[in-house]
């Protein structure tokens, strides 16, 4: 291994700021559908599909997103 200290660093960093099991916006984004869906049938976000629950919560732009998404879906209907 020939790393240099600053690649050492910056894989250190990479590993303590990425959480594993979460999912970025483009990732929410591709299963907000199916989670528009899973809300419409009633059933519990929370065991169907907690990754995009998760992102929800702690993103503003996806919510909003998903909230235009729903409304829609509910129009259709
Ligand atoms: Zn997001």
């Amino acid at each position: 291994m020939d790393l240099d200290s600053d690649t050492l660093r910056q894989i250190v960093r990479e590993v303590i700021t990425t959480r594993p099991d979460e999912i970025d916006c483009s990732q929410c984004f591709e299963q907000l559908d199916r989670f528009a869906e899973t809300v419409l049938v009633g059933k519990s976000l929370a065991e169907a599909m907690p990754l995009v629950q998760d992102h929800l919560e702690h993103c503003e732009q996806c919510r909003e997103e998903f909230e235009a998404l729903l409304s829609t879906l509910r129009m259709l209907r």
